[in-house]
């Protein structure tokens, strides 16, 4: 996926670990998120197989949406619920990392 920003900057989503890239939960899924994590722990069987369900069941629940930092000037691009591009402009007009956590 590639993001073409206002600024001309390209943003790149083509591999994964990307310091400009986060993925985000709306609160309305916040206690879903966790509820359902509790329940892959408590209510899964005991064999590897009954485990790997319980995990495949909770990545199935598709509660994130993805955002993006353009690297040159920190606009945010974030999915709305059709998973449609919104943007917000940094104050800074620069790069601020927001979303790498070594920065
Ligand atoms: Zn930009």
């Amino acid at each position: 996926m590639k993001i073409k920003c206002t600024c001309g900057e390209l943003i790149r989503d083509q591999t994964d670990y990307l310091k400009h890239k986060a993925h985000l939960i709306p609160d309305i899924h916040w206690f879903d998120f966790w509820n359902a994590i509790d329940a892959a722990i408590e209510k899964s069987g005991t064999s590897k197989k009954d485990k790997e369900e319980a995990c495949m069941q909770l990545r199935k629940q598709n509660m994130f949406r993805r955002l993006w930092e353009c690297t040159n000037c920190g606009k945010l691009y974030i999915d709305n619920a059709n998973y449609n591009l919104v943007s917000y402009s940094s104050d800074s007009n620069k790069y601020n990392g927001v979303l790498d956590q070594k920065e």
